[in-house]
């Protein structure tokens, strides 16, 4: 077993309608990786797609990814690449509870952003403060089905 010690959130620093598939390639092809980035990321729809088991580590945090769960949002970027908070309602609703599933799945584990580890290229990844978000994020309340 994994000793997991830190959920991390990221980005991928992309516009938010990058196709997973391309962000795949991208790693395999560009930065010839063999385990995914993340092991779940979030689109803008808020559908969380798990991209690698949790048992083996993903290339999220350079130096710490033995020891951590990487989640990423699509997004990060505007049109004019400014590098700020991009996420959909959707995925700030799939984040939240996805980091509260693996809080209570991993108790010991601390949540942090990507840019809180030291030695990773001055990177500000997922563009925004994730303890500041936690605590003041409201959570939708689950709608009732309509039909
Ligand atoms: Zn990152």
């Amino acid at each position: 077993m994994r000793n997991i010690k830190y959920i991390v959130v990221h980005c991928t620093d992309t516009l938010s309608n990058a196709e997973v598939k391309a962000i795949q390639k991208y790693w395999k092809e560009h930065l010839k990786w063999k385990n995914p980035g993340y092991h779940y990321i979030i689109k803008a729809n808020g559908e969380v797609e798990k991209l690698l088991d949790e048992k083996k580590p993903s290339n999220g945090v350079l130096g710490f990814n033995e020891n951590c769960i990487n989640i990423c949002y699509i997004g990060g970027r505007t049109k004019d690449k400014k590098r700020v908070n991009t996420m959909t309602r959707a995925q700030e609703n799939s984040l939240f509870d996805k980091i509260v599933a693996l809080t209570e799945k991993y108790p010991g584990a601390e949540v942090k952003g990507h840019y809180e580890f030291p030695n990773q290229g001055g990177r500000i990844c997922p563009n925004f403060n994730v303890k500041e978000w936690i605590k003041n994020y409201v959570p939708d309340l689950d709608q009732p089905d309509l039909d």
